[in-house]
C-alpha cells in the first residue's frame, strides 16, 4: 500500500488560486518556432507533472500535439530542474526545494495551417492552446495569466492580436485592444478554448443583439471596403437569428471569427466565444459580387455552423465531455445530435435570417440527402455507432470508408429534419425541434449537466406528448433510410428522385486526376467488386481501348447497364484481365420542391412570413 501519496495534505485554497503564468513568444518565425513557458508557484512537493493534450475538443482524433515539442527544460530559482518524461505527453519535474516557483519552457514547432493546430511564419502566427500550453496536473482549476509577446525585431512592429481571450484587466502589463500583453483565463479549460491569431490581419467589427463581434481575416484576400461591409452585415443577421433562437442574453460577452484565407481550403473549429475558419480566398465577398454565389453561401454556412456550436456542443455537451479527458479518446454515441443537428440549423439559419431564399435552402437540403444516399455505408453503420467510433473511423477515412461509415454530420442533419417534421406534424405546428433545442439549452447548456444517451428523446416526448421510442430506435440505432418523402408531404413539399445521368457505372469511385484512372473505392456488391477489382487498381483499357480520366465517361456512355466489358488493369505491377458487368447509372439525384400552395405548417417551419418580421427587427436594432 502506498498511503503516503494517497494521504498527502489537501492543497490550501490560496495555492489553488495562485495563477499559473504562461508566456507565448513567436521566438523564430522563419523556423516556425514558438517558445512557451509555464510558471507554477507552489509546485507539487512530490514533483510537479505537466502534460499537453492528446486531442483538441471539437475534432475527434488523437493528434498527440506533444510530438511538436522540440525542446523542453525546467528551472527554479535560476537553477535547472530535472524533467522526467512519463509518457508521450507527460513530464514530471524533480521536487523543488523550499517555496521556489517552477518554470517549464518548451519550444514548439508550428507548421500546421489548419484550424486544429499551430502555425507560424513571417506573415502571421496562429495557435490553439492545446498545441502550446502545458496543463499543470492537479491545478487545472487555477486561473491563468498569459503574456502574449510579439516576435523579436522591427519587422513585426505592425503585428496585432485577435482572440476572444479577455485582457488581464487590473494586472500590470494588461493587453490593450488587439495588443500584445497580458491576457487572462479562469482555468485551463478556458485557456485552451481561445485560439490566438497574431499578424497584420484585416479587422471588422459589428454588434449582434448588443454583443461585440469581430472578424479578423489573415492571408491574402480581396475582402475590403463594401465587400467587408457585406460580410459583416450577413454575419450579423445570422448571429442575431441564432442568439434570438436560443434566447437573449447571448452566453458570450464577445465573439471573434478568426478567418484564414488560402488558395484552396475549407475547415472550421468551434470554441466558446470564437471560431477558427479556414477558407479559400474566393469564398469571401469581393467588390462587385452579386447575389449569393455558391462559394460565399458555403462560407456563410460554415460560419453559421461554428456559431451554432457556441450553444450546441460548447455549452450543451454530451455527458462524456463533462469534463473532457484530454489524455485519450472521449467516446459518445451522440455526435449525430451535436454535429448533425448543428448541420441542420447552419443552413436553416441562413434561410431564416433572410440571407438565402427558400429555393436555395431546398437545393442544399436535397444535396445533403444525396450525399447520404450515395454512401452504401449508411446500410451497415448506425448513427450511434458512427458517433462512438468517430475517432477510429470517420476521422481516419480509407478506401473502404464509403462502404462502412455513415457521416453523423449528413445523416444526423437528416434525422434533425425528420424529427422536426415529425414533431411539427404530430403537434399540428405547436411543437418543433426548435423547442427541443431550447429545452436542451435551459436544462443542460445553462446548468452544465451533460446530455445522456436518451435525454433528447425524453425531452422531445415530454414537450410533444408523442411516443418517439421507435423513431429514435430506427433513426439513430437503425440503418434503414428515413421516410422523408412521407414526412415532407404534409408540408406541401414533394421529394422526387431523378436519374442524374444515363451512363452505366463501374461500381467504383475513380480518382481522375493525372493521366491514369485509379479506383479509389470499390463499392460493396458493385460490378467492379464482382469482377475482382480492388481499390488502388489502375484501369488501363475497356474492351481493348485505352482508358484515361478524360475518356472514361464517354466509353461507358456508349454501353448499357448490364452489358459485360473486358477490363485490363494493373494491381501493383501485375496485369489483370477481367470481365465486368456494368452497374445501373451511378446515382439518382433528389429534388425538393414546394407545391406553392398556402400551407400553415410550412409557413411556420420555413418562416415564409417570418422573413419580413426579421427585417423589421433588424432595422430597429
Ligand atoms: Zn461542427
Amino acid at each position: 500500500m502506498r498511503l503516503v501519496g494517497a494521504l498527502s495534505p489537501p492543497t490550501p485554497a490560496i495555492m489553488k488560486n495562485t495563477p499559473i503564468r504562461y508566456t507565448l513568444r513567436p521566438a523564430d518565425p522563419a523556423a516556425h518556432l514558438f517558445e512557451v513557458s509555464c510558471r507554477v508557484t507552489h509546485p507539487d512537493p512530490d514533483g510537479q507533472r505537466f502534460a499537453l493534450p492528446a486531442w483538441i475538443p471539437g475534432s475527434y482524433l488523437i493528434r498527440d500535439f506533444a510530438r511538436h515539442i522540440v525542446a523542453i527544460s525546467a528551472e527554479a530559482g535560476g537553477r535547472p530542474v530535472a524533467l522526467h518524461k512519463l509518457d508521450k505527453h507527460t513530464w514530471q519535474a524533480a521536487p523543488v526545494p523550499g517555496k521556489q516557483a517552477l518554470t517549464v519552457t518548451c519550444t514548439v514547432y508550428a507548421w500546421d495551417l489548419s484550424v486544429r493546430g499551430a502555425h507560424l511564419d513571417r506573415t502571421h502566427g496562429f495557435c490553439n492552446g492545446t498545441s502550446v500550453f502545458l496543463r499543470v496536473l492537479g491545478r487545472e482549476e487555477a486561473p491563468c495569466l498569459v503574456d502574449l509577446q510579439p516576435p523579436p525585431g522591427k519587422d513585426y512592429a505592425d503585428w496585432r492580436v485577435a482572440t476572444a481571450l479577455p485582457a488581464a484587466s487590473g494586472e500590470k502589463g494588461a493587453a490593450r485592444a488587439h495588443g500584445f500583453g497580458l491576457y487572462a483565463a479562469a482555468n485551463y479549460d478556458e485557456l485552451i478554448d481561445h485560439p490566438v491569431e497574431m499578424g497584420t490581419f484585416t479587422l471588422a467589427r459589428f454588434k449582434a443583439c448588443g454583443v461585440p463581434h469581430e472578424v479578423a481575416i489573415s492571408g491574402r484576400h480581396d475582402c475590403a471596403g463594401s465587400a467587408l461591409e457585406r460580410l459583416t452585415a450577413d454575419l450579423r443577421k445570422i448571429c442575431e437569428w441564432q442568439i434570438r433562437f436560443f434566447g437573449e442574453p447571448a452566453p458570450m460577452k464577445k465573439y471573434v471569427f478568426l478567418v484564414t484565407a488560402v488558395g484552396d481550403g475549407y475547415g472550421g473549429l468551434e470554441h466558446r466565444a470564437s471560431t477558427a475558419l479556414l477558407c479559400s480566398r474566393d469564398d469571401l465577398p469581393y467588390r462587385g459580387m452579386e447575389g449569393v454565389p455558391e462559394r460565399y453561401r458555403t462560407f456563410l454556412g460554415l460560419a453559421s455552423h461554428e456559431y451554432f456550436h457556441t450553444w450546441n456542443v460548447k455549452r450543451i455537451k454530451p455527458a462524456a465531455f463533462v469534463p473532457y479527458d484530454l489524455d485519450r479518446e472521449n467516446h459518445t454515441t451522440l455526435l449525430w445530435a451535436f454535429e448533425g443537428f448543428t448541420s441542420y440549423y447552419d443552413d436553416l439559419a441562413l434561410l431564416k435570417s433572410g440571407v438565402i431564399t427558400q429555393k436555395d435552402w431546398l437545393e442544399l437540403a436535397a444535396k445533403n440527402l444525396d450525399s447520404v444516399l450515395r454512401g452504401p455505408g449508411r446500410l451497415s453503420q448506425s448513427l450511434a455507432e458512427s458517433s462512438f467510433d468517430a475517432w477510429s473511423k470517420y476521422y481516419r477515412p480509407d478506401e473502404n470508408t464509403p462502404n462502412a461509415v455513415v457521416s453523423y454530420y449528413a445523416k444526423g442533419s437528416l434525422v434533425a429534419l425528420a424529427l422536426d417534421l415529425t414533431l411539427r406534424a404530430g403537434s399540428r405546428g405547436k411543437v418543433s425541434l426548435d423547442d427541443v433545442m431550447r429545452a436542451l439549452w435551459q436544462r443542460h447548456g445553462q446548468t452544465g449537466v451533460g446530455v445522456g444517451d436518451d435525454d433528447i428523446r425524453r425531452i422531445a416526448e415530454e414537450l410533444s406528448g408523442m411516443k418517439l421510442k421507435r423513431f429514435f430506435a430506427e433513426a439513430v440505432h437503425g440503418t434503414a433510410d428515413l421516410p422523408l418523402a412521407k414526412l415532407l408531404k404534409p408540408f406541401g413539399i414533394a421529394l422526387t428522385r431523378e436519374a442524374a445521368s444515363a451512363t452505366p457505372g463501374l461500381g467504383a469511385k475513380t480518382n481522375g486526376d493525372g493521366s491514369e484512372v485509379k479506383l479509389a473505392t470499390v463499392y460493396r456488391g458493385g460490378g467492379a467488386e464482382r469482377a475482382g477489382l480492388a481499390a488502388g487498381d489502375v484501369l488501363l483499357a475497356i474492351d481493348g481501348l485505352r482508358v484515361t480520366p478524360a475518356t472514361l465517361d464517354r466509353q461507358l456512355a456508349r454501353r448499357r447497364p448490364g452489358a459485360t466489358v473486358v477490363v485490363h488493369a494493373f494491381r501493383r505491377d501485375e496485369l489483370l484481365r477481367c470481365e465486368l458487368r456494368l452497374d445501373p447509372p451511378a446515382a439518382d439525384s433528389s429534388k425538393l420542391a414546394s407545391d406553392g400552395q398556402r400551407n400553415e405548417l410550412r409557413a411556420e417551419w420555413l418562416a415564409e412570413t417570418g422573413r419580413r418580421k426579421e427585417r423589421t427587427a433588424g432595422r430597429k436594432a
